[in-house]
């Protein structure tokens, strides 16, 4: 492999830009990204420097003078998905040896998978772990002077700030909060891919937030791990539900919204603050994974059930009908027909408005990977069957609570099924149909509400 000294970032980035802007036509890119919403605010990231660089889009690989596949880490099936989409385009690199292939994501930060790359995706040019957009001048630099399969799967510790954005929406935006999980859940690569918790100034955010807000944009999606350790490597006391009241100050018309909310640092200030709040939604998601407590210490959670429903006690005793969700894993190592059925009787209790719930996948790295597991996936996927059933039907009963009031909705996007149709969401969450004009798509409207199914509400707008 051929070395050469990097010059510092800045000095990256006006060479590259010069060099795209030696160009005859003005380059392309494809860029995809799997996996969560914080993937996808790295990608907004990501698009946004190849901008800056001077890069146009394309949502044609064939077109692409650089394709960029940011990618997930979190189930080892869409690890095969990238592989395969990569062998797949192998072809374009034969065609066009100027292409430039570029993966990055927290699949490729973990060693073993940028040396398979190293080794046997020859064609892949550029490999860069999580948080990539940073360094993707620097890495682009090294390989206009001719570094083959630059990779760099470092996973940093800082916080880049005052990166260009490329947004994908013009009314709902996410802002990372913070970086990083301490946490080690036993089932999840998170913590070794994304590096330890940092937050962000909150000075950043706000401003951040503020800008957005004055834009127009009208949801905005706070990010992170654990959203609820937010702050404690901050010191000065700013934890997250003063961050999240300081930013329900700033004044107009939007919703603030969160994810992930780990239970065991979900305290009552939290609920206080989403109680109280003007623009904080009605709603919290608290992923509770299993509804029994070896299995909880098995997955190494650090609550009990007895310690989340008091949470929920608390939240419902002020609010019978605030909305709640969560994510659950069904059979998770040697999960037993009782552990299950003790979620079972959770969901019943809880009464989530959704739930996002995973068949247990093996997660090479993670220490949940080397547990026995007796459970067959036969009997996982018909335990899976039975809690989908039971969501469904209090879904179907939650949602009746609406018939015949009217509720808010940010009109997003016009139904694929019902054409004249407008989709939208409450502040619950809730996804709501109504026929209406597509220039209504990034406002809020009034609806009222005539019908209600397990998935969904419907009405007319007033
Ligand atoms: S809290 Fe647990 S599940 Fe969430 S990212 Fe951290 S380790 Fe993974």
């Amino acid at each position: 492999m051929q070395t050469q000294t990097i010059p510092s970032p800045e000095e990256c980035q006006k060479a590259v830009r010069a060099w795209i802007e030696s160009f005859p036509v003005q380059p392309l890119a494809y860029l995809h990204s799997f996996g969560c919403q914080l993937n996808a605010a790295d990608a907004e990231q990501i698009a946004g420097v190849l901008t800056s660089l001077g890069y146009g889009r394309t949502e044609d690989p064939a077109k692409a003078s650089l394709i960029l596949y940011n990618t997930c880490a979190v189930r080892e099936n869409a690890e095969d998905r990238v592989f395969g989409t990569l062998g797949s385009i192998k072809h374009l690199k034969e065609q066009n040896p100027a292409l430039i292939i570029c993966v990055t994501g927290c699949m490729t930060a973990q060693p073993q998978v940028a040396e398979t790359l190293r080794r046997s995706y020859r064609h892949v040019d550029i490999v860069l772990g999580s948080a990539a957009a940073s360094r993707l001048p620097s890495m682009l630099y090294a390989h206009m002077h001719g570094q083959r399969h630059a990779q760099d799967i470092t996973v940093y510790e800082d916080i880049p700030e005052g990166l260009p954005t490329q947004r994908t929406s013009s009314f709902k935006a996410a802002v990372p909060v913070m970086y990083g999980c301490n946490n080690f859940c036993t089932y999840c690569i998170v913590p070794y891919v994304r590096g330890r918790e940092r937050s962000r100034q909150p000075e950043q955010i706000i401003e951040e937030v503020r800008s957005l807000i004055e834009g127009g944009c009208k949801e905005i999606m706070l990010l992170g791990q654990n959203v609820n350790s937010y702050g404690r490597d901050l010191g000065g006391g700013m934890d997250f539900p003063a961050l999240l009241r300081q930013i329900d100050r700033i004044p107009g018309e939007y919703w603030i919204r969160f994810m992930s909310s780990h239970p065991k640092d979900a305290t009552p200030a939290l609920m206080d603050a989403l109680l109280t709040g003007e623009h904080l939604a009605r709603t919290l998601h608290l992923p509770v994974q299993s509804g029994s407590n070896d299995v909880l210490s098995r997955m190494n959670r650090r609550y009990t059930v007895e310690k989340y429903l008091s949470q929920v006690q608390y939240i419902r005793e002020r609010d019978p009908q605030f909305s709640l969700t969560t994510d659950l894993i069904v059979g998770f190592p040697d999960e037993s027909e009782a552990d299950f059925e003790a979620t079972l009787r959770l969901v019943e209790e809880v009464r989530y408005d959704n739930m996002y719930a995973f068949i247990y996948s093996k997660r090479t790295g993670t220490k949940a990977a080397a547990m026995p597991d007796s459970t067959s996936a036969a009997e996982k996927s018909e335990r899976m069957q039975r809690l989908l059933s039971l969501q469904r039907r209090i879904s179907t009963e939650n949602n009746a609570r609406f018939l015949g009031k009217t509720v808010r909705v940010l009109c997003d996007g016009e139904s694929r099924k019902r054409p004249g149709n407008l989709t939208g969401r409450t502040s619950e969450n809730l996804v709501t149909e109504f026929p209406g004009d597509p220039s209504r798509i990034g406002h809020f409207a009034q609806v009222q509400i005539t019908q209600t199914s397990g998935g969904m509400l419907s009405g007319h707008l007033l």
